[in-house]
C-alpha cells in the first residue's frame, strides 16, 4: 500500500529554490534513508512533507491519518535545558489535537511499552537536562512512538553522537521497520552506520539525484 505520494515538489525560501522537481511513491514498510550533502534541501524535503514548510508547487498525499505521523526534528535536543523529566518529555508524545491534556491508562501503558522496547526504564524519572546525548536521543524517540505511528520521519538523529551509540539507535529504527512494519523515512549522513540492507536511498541535490536500494547506491559511488 502507498503511503507517501510526492509529485512534483518545490520549496523554496524568499526566492531561493531549496527543493524542485521531486517525486516519488512509498510504501508502506519502506526504510528510506534520504542523503545528500549539506544543503542538499533534505531537511526541506522534511519539513515540507509533514507541513511545516509551505510548498509553492506540486502534490503531497499523505494515505494515513495525520496523527499516524511522527516527526523527529533535527538538532531537536542539542541545547535543551528546561526542568522537565524524560518521562515527562515523552508523554507529551500522546498528545493529540483538540485533547484534553490527560493521559489514560492506555497512555500509561503505551510508555510502559515503549521504555521496555528501547532499554529506557533507568533513565525515566532523571532531568532531561542530566542525560547524555545518546539517552537524550532516545527519549525523543520514545516520544515519537508512544503515539503508535504508522509513518516515522527523521531529520539526522544521529548528528553529534558517537558511532557505537550512532549504530544502537540505528539497530532500533531497523527492529521497529523489520518487526512493526514501520515505515520510515530518515535523513542522514552515516548510511555505512545502518547494518540492514533493505534500505531505499533517496539523493537529493535539490532534485532527486538518484532514488535506489542501498546496494546499487554503494556501486554507483565507486
Ligand atoms: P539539508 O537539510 O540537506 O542540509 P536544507 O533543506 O536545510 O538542506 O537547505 C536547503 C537549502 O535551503 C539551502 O540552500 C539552505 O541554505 C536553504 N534554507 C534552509 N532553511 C532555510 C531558511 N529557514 N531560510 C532560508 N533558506 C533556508
Ligand atoms: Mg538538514
Amino acid at each position: 500500500m502507498e503511503i507517501v505520494r510526492i509529485k512534483d515538489l518545490r520549496t523554496s525560501y524568499n526566492g531561493h529554490i531549496a527543493i524542485k522537481n521531486v517525486s516519488f511513491n512509498i510504501e508502506k514498510g519502506e526504510y528510506v534513508c534520504l542523503v545528500g550533502e549539506n544543503g542538499s534541501g533534505k531537511s526541506t524535503l522534511l519539513k515540507t512533507l509533514v507541513g511545516l514548510n509551505k510548498k509553492d508547487n506540486g502534490e503531497i498525499i499523505l494515505n494515513i491519518e495525520p496523527d499516524k505521523v511522527s516527526y523527529l526534528a533535527q538538532n531537536n535536543m542539542t541545547e535543551i535545558n528546561f526542568p522537565a523529566t524524560a518521562k515527562e518529555i515523552i508523554m507529551t508524545g500522546v498528545q493529540k489535537h483538540k485533547k484534553l491534556p490527560f493521559y489514560n491508562k492506555e497512555d500509561h501503558e503505551a510508555f510502559e511499552e515503549i521504555c521496555n522496547e528501547l532499554s529506557i526504564k533507568s533513565i525515566i524519572n532523571k532531568q532531561i537536562s542530566e542525560l547524555s546525548g545518546g539517552q537524550r536521543q532516545r527519549v525523543m524517540l520514545a516520544r515519537a512512538l508512544i503515539r503508535k505511528p504508522e509513518l516515522l520521519i527523521l531529520d539526522e538523529p544521529c548528528s553529534g553522537l558517537d558511532s557505537i551509540i550512532t549504530k544502537e539507535f540505528y539497530k532500533i529504527l531497523d527492529k521497529l521497520n523489520k518487526e512493526k512494519g514501520l515505515t520510515i523515512i530518515m535523513a542522514t549522513h552515516d548510511l555505512n552506520e545502518i547494518e540492514s540492507e533493505n534500505i531505499r536511498v533517496i539523493c537529493m541535490a535539490t532534485v532527486v539525484k538518484f532514488d535506489g536500494n542501498v546496494i546499487e547506491w554503494n556501486k554507483q559511488e565507486k
